[in-house]
């Protein structure tokens, strides 16, 4: 026998752990309902119905009665009744999928009205003024949501009314007047949706049931999961709640609270409410909000109520939660409560408090700050010492800083950045249909709404600095200026963004780059523990070494030594070495090389005593340290422009330009480069290594523990690798027996071409650690030139859909990350211990990282600005946070 599926569950019947059934707003409000708080009565239809719908409409038939038979059970708590009587039952059709899509799918409220239920209303409320006020926002939504109704021209009609009575509010509009818009409103959902708006409750619920299912497909929803990589198949409850009413008068409202500060991270009642409004009221900043501590003031009982409600659901939830509550005549309502989400600062800070609080362990703790919330934390800040002319202040809704040029369209926004420009997104406020303008912009200006309107909360999630509620300026779209007295910015001005403070500024205000919090670093130092990959960092310089230190690197994975000789004392030796015709010449310019690199390595070794250094020799090909062709055609021209084309000036360019044009090649890339140098000029590799030695006895000298690797480019097989073996090997023993010193080395290999992945285990005959090339991988695996392929094609590519992402940004895990299971595999059949790292750009990015945790390697190496994102990252990978 089948068994009989349930669909629809009361709110009773639910709790928090079952948000993949009941949605997370369902599975909430469910839970708070066994907390015994104050929820008006309600239910769910799950997000199976919504998936069965979707494979056949028809299903919605076969779960109606249970529908009919839940709303009666909800008739009987209210003592209500749904369609007719004396006290009409609305209700709100909310959607809620198993993962929070702020703003993605529209709720409709006061679901139930109609000409007859609107005057039942009125008598019982006591109240014309709300019951129209009501009908009104529930043709506007209804239509809107369920029947795709531009709102705009709903808009349009509140607006004439409101400036024909000379006030400012809607709440400001007598009753009278609001039976008035109501019907004006019916005219327009008939003239845009082509028939009568439904005066059938039942109808209306079911219309409105179908529209959340369908809103799951809808283009805004697809988009929001594509970009955070949501899946397609979870599907979106349905909850059905039975209304309460924030517009009933003076002792009414509305708000949105947090239980911490989700910007700053503060342990307090942070929020915002409207007096005398709904729901969406707050959110869509029609009216600028009160701070909640004016509660305090104005209404103490509630305020009381609220913050002893909103504490013990944080201390159950052991999160910070973000709280919709409504105020009906002096009684309060919980309408729902999800962990809030919060700038990255206030996720450090929270997650290190709560720890301290008791509340949560480190693990969790770690588990709660991600890798773009770090990397984030590494965002630019106004510096404060700088002069700026401040065009107006608003709120702090989202921190960092950012500099662009002003546009007032999404689409606009979109093509300005596309042209490489950075833009500054202003709108008086902005909805769901931004989005994509809010994704390109460097940060957002809106002149209305709170900390909780919907730029701000789409600002705080994308990192993108945002100041809301600029009350001071008027933005004007049609004229797209924004203007402050007689200050005007137009589009195409530059100005700066600082939603860490909520000033606006004119101008390119002069930034600075973000700072380490105690709370930041002691967060990525419970990381570490949890973390089982390293983290490394590749640094040429002292500098560069000091800076991976300060960020917590456990080593250098890639010191490149070819940037050290593009300094202009040394591009003219190196230059010397190139042209040279003879091995006598050649060794004249090394020894003066020499004494340099000595000197280089010296100083990166002992920044980083204790730990390892992995040092590079020479990779790139020749021709890089080479004049520009046209630049010695000039300078020809000029040497002869006398006529006297044979001075040994002349000659000189003359047989550089000869050199040039032996080095040219028809891929430099697969050219002469790498330790094909090293093979074919062993006298510049045996330099390299002298000069890495002589700095290693200097150290010694100084009982500096210090731990130098040498790294030989480009092996492809293992003949090369024995050959840089032996060559390094030797002059080791010959500096050992001069000095009679002893000191520990390691030589190892990048596997950065497909042939040494396959033949990983050869060539680990002879290397003492492997260290992944994924950039030059990358390109050897597909064939791509990565400047050519992100020039010319790569861009289409990813449009196109023909590769998901950027080979070079993300790991492919499908091709190079086969050849790299296939090296750590074949390496560590020969050495089980052979250490094994990545040190290519990938070692920086968190999927990446992720595979190399899974690939087993040994450590990561990134750039020092990336150490702290690879080392949450790390400790994401190994708790399995991290796919
Ligand atoms: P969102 O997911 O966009 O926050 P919600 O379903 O939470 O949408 O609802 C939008 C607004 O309407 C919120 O402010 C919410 O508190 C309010 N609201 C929802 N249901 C009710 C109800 N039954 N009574 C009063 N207000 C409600
Ligand atoms: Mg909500
Ligand atoms: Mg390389």
């Amino acid at each position: 026998m089948n068994e009989v599926k349930k669909y629809v569950y009361s709110f009773e019947e639910g709790n928090a752990e079952m948000k993949d059934l009941l949605g997370g707003k369902g599975a909430n409000l469910a839970q708070m309902v066994q907390y015994g708080l104050p929820v008006p009565p309600g239910f769910i239809l799950t997000t199976e119905a919504c998936l069965k719908y979707g494979e056949d409409p028809a299903f919605l038939d076969s779960v109606w009665d249970k529908v009919v038979s839940s709303m009666k059970d909800i008739e009987k708590k209210t003592g209500k009744t749904f369609g007719s009587g004396e006290n009409p039952l609305l209700v709100s059709v909310r959607s809620g999928a198993p993962i929070s899509m702020p703003g993605m799918m529209d709720t409709v409220l006061n679901l139930g009205l109609n000409d007859e239920s609107v005057e039942s209303l009125a008598r019982v409320a006591d109240d014309r003024r709300f019951a129209f006020d009501s009908f009104r926002r529930f043709i506007q939504m209804y239509g809107n949501v369920v029947h795709g109704v531009n709102g705009d021209a709903f808009e349009e009609v509140l607006e004439h009314f409101k400036s024909s009575l000379g006030v400012k509010f809607d709440n400001e509009i007598p009753a009278e007047k609001l039976v008035e818009v109501v019907a004006r409103f019916k005219e327009i959902f008939k003239e845009k949706a082509g028939f009568d708006f439904p005066a059938d409750p039942w109808q209306q619920l079911r219309n409105a049931v179908e529209a959340v299912f369908k809103s799951w497909g809808n283009p805004r929803a697809v988009t929001y999961r594509r970009l955070h990589k949501i899946p397609h198949t979870l599907g979106t409850a349905v909850n059905i709640v039975s209304m309460v009413y924030g517009n009933l008068g003076d002792d009414c409202g509305t708000g949105v609270c947090f239980t911490r500060n989700p910007s700053d991270g503060t342990k307090e009642l942070y929020g915002e409410f409207l007096i005398n409004a709904q729901g969406e009221d707050v959110v869509a900043g029609i009216r600028t909000p009160l701070p909640i501590v004016q509660m305090k003031t104005t209404m103490p009982e509630v305020y009381n109520e609220l913050f002893e409600i909103t504490t013990n659901l944080e201390k159950a939830y052991k999160d910070m939660q973000d709280i919709e509550f409504t105020i009906e005549r002096n009684k309060l309502y919980i309408l729902q409560t999800r962990n809030g989400k919060r700038s990255a600062g206030a996720a450090v800070k929270i997650a290190v408090d709560m720890v301290a609080e008791g509340l949560i362990d480190k693990k969790t703790a770690v588990g709660r700050v991600t890798p773009e919330q770090v990397e984030m934390l590494l965002h630019r800040q106004v510096d404060p010492t700088a002069e700026n002319e401040v065009l107006a202040k608003g709120l702090p809704a989202s921190p960092g800083a950012g500099v662009g040029v002003v546009c007032f369209d999404a689409d606009d926004a979109v093509e300005m950045a596309k042209d490489g420009q950075k833009v500054i997104l202003a709108r008086p406020e902005t909805c769901p249909d931004d989005i994509h303008g809010l994704f390109a912009a460097e940060a957002i200006v809106t002149s209305r709404g709170g900390m909780t309107s919907h730029a701000a909360v789409v600002a705080r999630g994308l990192g993108k600095p945002c100041v809301s509620g600029c009350e001071d300026i008027t933005i004007d779209l049609n004229k797209e200026t924004i203007t402050r007295g007689d200050k005007v910015i137009r589009k195409g001005d530059t100005i700066t963004v600082d939603g860490s403070t909520g000033r606006v500024l004119v101008g390119g205000a002069p930034l600075m780059e973000a700072s380490f919090s105690d709370d930041f670093q002691t967060v990525l130092s419970w990381s570490d523990e949890f973390a089982r990959l390293q983290v490394w960092a590749n640094g040429d310089t002292p500098e560069d070494a000091k800076r991976a230190r300060a960020f917590g690197a456990k080593g250098i994975g890639l010191c490149r030594t070819e940037h050290m000789f593009m300094a202009t004392d040394r591009l003219p030796v190196m230059q010397r070495l190139v042209v040279a015709d003879t091995y006598e010449e050649r060794l004249e310019a090394l020894e003066e090389l020499k004494v340099m690199q000595v000197e280089d390595f010296y100083g990166i070794l002992k920044e980083m005593h204790g730990l390892p250094v992995i040092i590079r020799l020479l990779d790139p090909p020749l021709h890089e340290f080479m004049p520009k062709e046209r630049d010695l055609e000039e300078e020809l021209a000029e040497l002869t422009a006398d006529g006297n084309e044979n001075t040994p000036a002349a000659d000189k360019v003359r047989k550089i330009m000869a050199k040039v044009e032996a080095l040219k090649e028809s891929n430099p890339m697969l050219g002469f480069r790498g330790c094909r140098l090293g093979i074919v000029y062993p006298e510049i590799s045996a330099m390299q290594s002298s000069a890495i030695f002589e700095a290693v006895l200097r150290l010694v000298d100084e009982g500096i523990e210090i731990h130098p690797e040498i790294m030989i480019p480009l092996v492809g097989v293992k003949t090369e690798m024995e050959f840089f073996r032996k060559q390094i090997d030797e002059i080791a023993k010959d500096y050992m027996e001069k000095s009679g010193k002893k000191f520990n080395y390691l030589v190892g290999t990048m596997i950065e071409v497909p042939h040494a992945a396959l033949v990983a285990d050869q060539i680990a005959e002879y290397a003492e650690f492997f260290s992944f090339g994924t950039n030059d991988l990358t390109q050897t695996t597909f064939g791509y030139s990565r400047d050519d392929a992100e020039g010319k094609f790569l861009g289409q590519y990813e449009e196109k859909g023909i590769l998901p992402v950027n080979p070079f940004h993300e790991l492919d895990r499908e091709g190079v990350g086969v050849l790299m299971e296939i090296a750590v595999e074949k390496g560590r059949k020969v050495d089980p211990n052979l250490s094994i790292g990545i040190c290519g750009e990938h070692g920086g990015n968190p999927s990446s990282i992720a595979f190399c945790h899974t690939a087993g390697l040994n450590y990561v190496s990134c750039s020092p600005f990336r150490v702290p994102v690879a080392r949450i990252s790390a400790a994401h990978a190994a708790m399995g946070r991290l796919k």
